[in-house]
């Protein structure tokens, strides 16, 4: 049975668009000391935009663009979204692949009749043995290279953008004396740029899935128990690993599943609401 005083909680909540899955999640959420945030479709919009096209030795920079695009064709993370978006906006004429499998946290590979292309971060060209030395990063974004047969074509450069109401929520938790982290598979310099935007504590960049799990257990050593909040399906065992995991209404399904609770409003001011819902909740309980 649910104790009386949760439906006043879970009441709230969703009047708020904030869907506690029990009470269970509402008594938790007393006690947590950190919140610990992914930062692609948490902290920002997760709607990237491509910023530039690079090409490489005998490619053109619409080859570039027309590649990564076959490759991210059928992916539903936002930064294959973006590239196809891109190069429909610019009426790219492109071939699906054969076979593409995405490779999570780090991009896609993708097999056409004429060769394999990849599209990805430096750490899936390295892991394929790509020669990545004319790769050269100009400005802010998330990095994008593309490489065919095992040879670098090119790179995009693509930006996210940081939600308005990120730092004011930030704010609110710091004022709530929660310690308050980010953990990406960016790169350190999107990852800094975006912790300064918004005041976040601690940043922890360049993860693998698995390493954010890590993560996540060595700040709970060090702060006490965690609140994480993500939208991804990489979110997924990082979300059913923190005493807390909320999921952001705009997520991916197996995220939602995973959680906790769910901010439909997919609003990171959502996050110290839940947390002043539940404490209210106890003060009623007692
Ligand atoms: P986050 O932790 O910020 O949510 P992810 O773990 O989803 O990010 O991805 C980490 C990094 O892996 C991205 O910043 C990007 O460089 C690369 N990546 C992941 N998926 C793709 C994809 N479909 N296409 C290109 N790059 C990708
Ligand atoms: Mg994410």
């Amino acid at each position: 049975s649910v104790p009386l005083a949760f439906f006043s909680g879970i009441g709230a909540g969703s009047r708020r668009g904030i869907l506690f899955k029990g009470g269970v999640a509402i008594e938790a959420l007393k006690s947590v000391k950190a919140i610990v945030m992914d930062k692609t479709g948490t902290i920002t919009k997760g709607s990237f935009e491509v910023q530039q096209a690079t090409a490489v030795g005998r490619f053109t920079e619409k080859q570039v663009l027309t590649m990564a695009a076959d490759c991210e064709l059928d992916s539903s993370h936002p930064i294959g979204s973006s590239i196809v978006k891109a190069a429909r906006e610019m009426k790219l004429e492109l071939i699906r692949p054969e076979k593409s499998e995405e490779i999570s946290g780090k991009g896609v590979r993708a097999v056409f009749r004429d060769g394999e292309v990849l599209c990805g971060n430096k750490a899936l060209m390295e892991m394929h043995g790509v020669d990545t030395v004319a790769y050269r990063k100009k400005g802010y974004g998330t990095e994008v290279l593309v490489a065919v047969s095992g040879e670098l074509a090119g790179w995009l450069v693509i930006a996210d953008v940081v939600k308005e109401e990120a730092r004011e929520a930030i704010g609110m938790l710091k004022g709530r004396n929660l310690v308050t982290a980010m953990l990406t598979g960016d790169a350190r310099d999107s990852a800094a740029a975006v912790a300064d935007m918004t005041g976040i504590d601690e940043v922890h960049a360049q993860l693998l899935p698995e390493d954010k799990l890590h993560e996540l257990k060595r700040i709970r050593q060090e702060h006490g128990p965690v609140m994480f909040v993500g939208d991804g399906i990489n979110d997924a065992p990082v979300l059913a690993g923190a005493d807390v995991g909320a999921a952001m209404g705009s997520g991916a399904d197996a995220a939602i599943e995973a959680a906790d609770v769910v901010f439909m409003t997919s609003s990171v001011t959502a996050i110290p609401e839940s947390i002043g819902i539940a404490n209210a909740t106890g003060r009623i309980a007692m």
